[in-house]
This record gives C-alpha cells, sequence and structure tokens, in this order.
C-alpha cells in the first residue's frame, strides 16, 4: 500500500468515527482531496485507492492536472482565490469552484461557462472568523448574494464555504463552523435549496462534521506536509 492510499484510509476512518459520534450518516459526508502543490502522480495514487474528488488552489496548477489526468474523468473543485482574468479556465475546467465571494466573479463563470458542460456547481465563500484576513463575503451580506447567483444560468448554487482562522481546540473550533451552518440553514428557510457545508481541514474535520460539515477538504492528512504554499 502507498502512503497516499493509507493516508486516505486513515482520513475515511476519521470520518466515519467522527460521523457516527455525532449521529450524521457518514455517506453525507464527501472528502475533498486538496492536492495543491503536489504532482498529477500523487493524484493518481490517491486516484488508484478509490478517490474521486480533487481541490486545487490555483489555477494554472489545477488545469494542468486535470488536463493531464482526463481520462480518469475525475471531478475537480477550484477551492482558492480567483481573480476575474483567470475565471475562464476555471469556467472551462472545474465542476466546482468553492471561493465565490462577488457577484462579478459568478457572472463571469456563468457567461463563460461552455453549454457543453453541465452547469457550474458552486459554494459562496463565507468569512465566519471576525478577525480573520481570509477571504470571504461577511455573514450579512450572505443572503443578497446567495440570491442574485442562484438566479444565474449557467451556474448551480450548492451551499457555502468556510477557512475559519485556525485554533487547536476542538471546542473552539465549532463555534465558526456552527456559524457557517446556522447562515445556510437560513438559506434553506428562505427557499434556496442548497445541500453543501464545504468545511473542515486536515486539523478540524472532527468540529466541522460536529456541526453538519457535507464536504471536508483535506490535504496535508493525505499528502503530507506542503513545502510551498
Ligand atoms: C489547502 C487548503 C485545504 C487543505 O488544508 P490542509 O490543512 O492541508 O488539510 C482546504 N481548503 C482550502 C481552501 C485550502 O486552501
Amino acid at each position: 500500500m502507498t502512503t497516499i492510499s493509507a493516508n486516505l484510509q486513515a482520513v475515511r476512518a476519521r470520518i466515519h468515527e467522527a460521523a457516527l459520534k455525532w449521529g450524521r450518516n457518514p455517506a453525507d459526508i464527501t472528502l475533498l482531496a486538496v492536492s495543491k502543490t503536489w504532482p498529477a502522480s500523487a493524484v493518481q495514487d490517491a486516484a488508484a485507492a478509490g478517490q474521486r474528488s480533487f481541490g486545487e488552489n490555483y489555477v494554472q496548477e489545477g488545469v494542468d492536472k486535470a488536463t493531464e489526468l482526463q481520462a480518469l474523468q475525475l471531478e475537480w473543485h477550484f477551492i482558492g482565490p480567483l481573480q476575474s482574468n483567470k475565471t475562464r479556465r476555471v469556467a472551462e475546467t472545474f465542476d466546482w469552484v468553492h471561493s465565490i465571494d462577488r457577484l462579478k466573479i459568478a457572472e463571469r463563470l456563468s457567461e463563460q461557462r461552455p453549454d457543453s458542460l453541465a452547469p457550474l456547481q458552486v459554494c459562496l465563500q463565507v468569512n465566519v472568523s471576525a478577525e480573520d484576513t481570509k477571504s470571504g463575503v461577511a455573514l450579512e451580506e450572505v443572503p443578497e448574494l446567495a440570491k442574485r447567483i442562484a438566479s444565474l444560468p449557467r451556474l448551480k448554487l450548492r451551499g457555502l464555504m468556510a477557512i475559519p482562522a485556525p485554533v487547536e481546540d476542538f471546542s473552539l473550533q465549532r463555534p465558526a463552523f456552527r456559524r457557517l451552518r446556522e447562515a445556510f440553514e437560513q438559506l434553506n428557510s428562505a427557499g434556496l435549496s442548497i445541500d453543501t457545508l464545504s468545511m473542515g481541514m486536515s486539523h478540524d474535520i472532527e468540529a466541522a462534521i460536529a456541526e453538519g460539515a457535507t464536504m471536508v477538504r483535506v490535504g496535508t492528512a493525505i499528502f503530507g506536509e506542503r513545502t510551498k504554499t
């Protein structure tokens, strides 16, 4: 067994255990393997071990890997910061985008999504940590932006994503995830039918699952420590 397949098994076991502990169905939680900075060969190893969904942060790197590995028919998620001049390549290559925090970016992606492909599946990135400098729309702005994005023709709004400020302790990790879940529930109550809460990374999978994550984005625990960023 390769290190990657052993790591994948361990991460799947963590997800399974946390799901059972918090009364969730493990089948409701999708594992996204974050392969940023790792070569296509690492993605191939993970794919050989049954992993289908991969997350990338940098447009060129993601497009290169997706193109090289096209025959494997993997699902590619763009999860990094996105500038307007790069939207076309993302619209043409990726299946999902998790990091939408401006209407303009969403409009460009909708216009540029080829008709030959399924609608681009998207999440709004929300800033759930007050002191956080990471990108993301403020919680107060979520309802209006979500409504507008849901009406764009070539996008399918699936849910919300967050990268909370890193904290060590489980009980301190939960509140930021809870805020995202509450925003998600409010959108569904307001009539938007969304199903994805993209939250939880290598160090906080358990807290995210306790708060309702449906997709966890895991890099380090699968591929190892990154030496570049
Ligand atoms: C890098 C990254 C991850 C994975 O983080 P790890 O700590 O390596 O698991 C998840 N989500 C986003 C948006 C990332 O940039």
